[in-house]
């Protein structure tokens, strides 16, 4: 497994890529983030963990909910109910896009790792209101963490007051029968479960979880099927990183996803998660950082799936 002095030497070494970022500003409360942050965790499937950074420190997971979405809805409804209403392909346009929504024929989201994906996905978990359906979400990621995890509000409420592009694709989703509801309420919900908040260690547990084929490493639970789990993970390969996924998975070959936040969770099939914190962003919208952190780390363990 990883070593923990050669880790801080891969984040000292990452880290000064953070002045070629940006930190994401269109959502007011990301703003203030301190763009030098980088922390990753490791999580070993054998229950080991490893850090570098100030790992403890907490941050929100915007898109990186997306996938722990996935999963519980995949869960909730099956492959089939899921797929009728968001495809499985990548796209190449940035991950806010509406464009292919309305040229792509049927005019369903091309895969639930962007915005229009995500949020038909969201309107998809199971509950007969948003508190309920919110319960059941930060149950689930209580459980992929074994902590208690909850959102911060500050972020949720600055998203819900600057979501006019995302209330635009619910509103053409809703046009066209690929989500039902209440479009606000919908945007609540999705914008607490991007405003979801924990450190690189819980978000490495999680990865972990992925990477165990979807049981607890330390309980042994199985708190996701291995079908999803493998779905789940084969998103994060194809459309995990934005539109650099290609790029990522020559370079760095682990299933991942990332958030505007600057979190990134890997998960290393058979080995360990991987949560990683940096929020100086690249033009695409990864931690510019971290990316080099988990091109480093790969190249020195080997850990590319292909
Ligand atoms: N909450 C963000 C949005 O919907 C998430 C975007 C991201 O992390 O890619 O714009």
């Amino acid at each position: 497994m990883a070593n923990q002095d050669l880790l801080g030497e891969l984040v000292d070494i990452a880290r000064s890529f953070a002045t070629y970022g940006k930190v994401a500003d269109y959502i007011p409360a990301l703003r203030d983030q301190n763009p030098d942050d980088l922390a990753i965790s490791i999580y070993s499937i054998e229950n080991e963990s490893y850090y570098a950074g100030d790992h403890l420190k907490k941050f929100t997971l915007q898109s990186i909910s997306k996938v722990i979405a996935l999963a519980l809805v995949l869960m909730d409804n099956g492959e089939e109910e899921v797929f009728s209403r968001v495809g499985m392909e990548p796209t190449g346009d940035p991950f806010n896009s509406i464009a292919k929504l309305e040229t792509h024929k049927p005019s369903k989201p091309l895969n639930p790792m962007i915005n229009a994906g995500a949020l038909a996905v969201t309107n998809m978990i199971s509950g007969n209101s948003v508190v309920e359906k919110w319960d059941r979400l930060i149950e689930f990621i209580c459980h992929l963490t074994g902590q208690k995890v909850t959102y911060n509000e500050d972020v949720a409420y600055s998203e819900l007051q600057t979501a006019n592009l995302n209330r635009s694709l619910c509103y053409f989703m809703k046009q066209h029968g690929v989500i039902s509801g209440n479009v606000e309420d919908l945007l609540v919900l999705y914008t607490k479960q991007c405003a979801v908040e924990m450190n690189c260690m819980d978000l490495a547990k999680i990865g972990a979880v992925f990477a165990n084929d979807g049981a607890d490493p330390e309980s042994g639970k199985q708190l996701i099927t291995k079908d999803v789990a493998r779905i789940c993970k084969t998103f994060m390969v194809t459309c995990g990183m934005y539109n650099s996924s290609g790029e990522f998975a020559i370079k760095v070959g682990i299933p991942a996803k990332s958030g505007v936040s600057g979190g990134i969770m890997g998960s290393v099939p058979g080995k360990c998660g991987i949560g990683i914190f940096g929020p100086a962003l690249d033009e695409v919208g990864n931690s510019i950082a971290g990316v080099k952190l988990l091109e480093g780390l790969s190249g020195k363990y080997s850990w590319s799936i292909f």
